[in-house]
């Protein structure tokens, strides 16, 4: 750690060099298999020819020229999210991370409820989410430890139990319900379909909005563009970020509600420059080419049928199998091995999350290979291995 930086991460101390494919070297050239991909960021793996054809042809051409005046690359990029999405009327706002476009969803609710006449409007979050590091975003996430020291915050929070309890929290007051189909750092906590369809109903009726967070689910990662897609529903508003843009900082919000955000309501200097949307629209392409084509289908179902063996031959250890598509964990039984899992992954040269207090997360490109998936795996099993003794 650097005694010129904040000591605000807890850090493991491999210098990474370089990286190809699902693959990392340090600085001894030793190598790793990539089950994060940097925190769901890098979707097309490290090193990625095309990416990098994206980024250098933009950069040759234009980096950055602010918003005052039209930016090509942001029109397309637009374009294709509100196609991809496969909901109508869409509009997107870009910036630059996964808290700025909730801090935007937050802006746009709230201006909902001025216009609308909603008095002391209160937007429903749930317990062991998370929206962000934002002193507003922070607020959203329903995570009391996380925020100890920093009010004052942002008011006009409300935090559910769960699903259900939802409508216990709904008055006469709530405007907007925000959450993450997939709960990514609270343990990959996949909410039930058929509950958030009947809440999507139920909010459609009660003209409350339905802001869904996919910083972290979007952009293919359960294997729709969209986990919104995945789980049959239309929210009123979305936000995007993590791999949005292959590791180029990027984050969007989408909604369909009009003549909300109006002239000089909101902005953002580097937000939708030409080079990370030019980049996250080829992104985007690629993606879109790979589910079409089904090989990230493909993908998807070997790394599963590993994560299943796993469980099954590690059943003293594991509960369960947990997440969609490539947003995945496994239970522990015990949650005090979780960190010797991790470290002896490490010592293994294999890359995982974890998430909640018990949960071994994978978040692997959307790009792997069946080679890195199959190496990955049995880097994992001598790990758990070491621990069992
Ligand atoms: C990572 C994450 C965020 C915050 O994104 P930043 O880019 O770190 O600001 C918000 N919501 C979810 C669901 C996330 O996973």
């Amino acid at each position: 750690m650097s005694k010129y930086l904040f000591p605000i991460y807890k850090q493991v101390n491999i210098e990474f060099k370089k990286g190809k494919g699902s693959k990392l070297y340090d600085k001894y050239k030793n190598e790793y298999i990539d089950f994060t991909s940097g925190i769901g960021v890098n979707s097309l793996g490290h090193g990625n020819k095309s990416l990098i054809k994206a980024i250098n042809k933009q950069a040759n051409k234009l980096i950055h020229i602010s918003n005052i005046y039209p930016v090509e690359a942001q029109k397309k990029c637009a374009k294709k999210l509100v196609q991809l999405s496969t909901y109508k009327n869409m509009n997107c706002f870009f910036c630059n991370s996964g808290a700025e476009a909730n801090e935007a969803a937050i802006k746009f609710v709230r201006k909902y409820a001025y216009l609308k006449k909603i008095k002391n409007h209160k937007i429903i979050t749930i317990n062991n989410s998370f929206h962000g590091r934002t002193l507003t975003t922070l607020k959203a996430t329903a995570q009391e430890d996380k925020q100890k020291g920093f009010g004052p915050f942002t008011d006009e929070f409300i935090y559910a139990k769960d699903i259900e309890d939802i409508k216990n929290k709904i008055d006469k007051s709530t405007v907007a319900v925000m959450l993450e189909l997939i709960q990514g750092e609270g343990g990959i906590n996949a909410f039930d379909k058929k509950k958030i369809q009947i809440l999507a109903k139920e909010l459609k009726k009660k003209k409350i909005l339905l802001v869904i967070d996919e910083v972290q689910s979007g952009v293919y990662r359960t294997g729709k563009f969209l986990a919104s897609n995945y789980y049959e529903i239309k929210p009123d508003v979305i936000t995007l970020a993590k791999g949005l843009a292959g590791g180029l900082p990027i984050g969007v919000m989408m909604s369909d509600v009009k003549d909300i955000f109006i002239l000089g309501n909101h902005g953002t200097t580097f937000g939708g420059n030409p080079l990370c949307t030019s980049v996250a629209l080829e992104v985007l392409n690629i993606l879109q080419e790979q589910e079409k084509s089904k090989k990230l289908e493909n993908r998807i179902l070997y790394f599963q049928k590993n994560l299943d063996k796993c469980l099954k031959e590690n059943k003293e250890f594991f509960v369960s199998k947990v997440g969609i598509g490539l947003m995945l964990g496994l239970k522990l039984k015990n949650e005090e091995d979780l960190g010797i899992l991790i470290e002896k992954c490490l010592d293994e040269k294999l890359l995982v999350l974890r998430s909640g207090k018990d949960i071994v997360r994978f978040l692997p490109s959307l790009n792997i290979s069946k080679k890195e998936i199959k190496e990955g795996f049995s880097k994992l099993q001598k790990a758990i291995n070491k621990i069992k003794g």
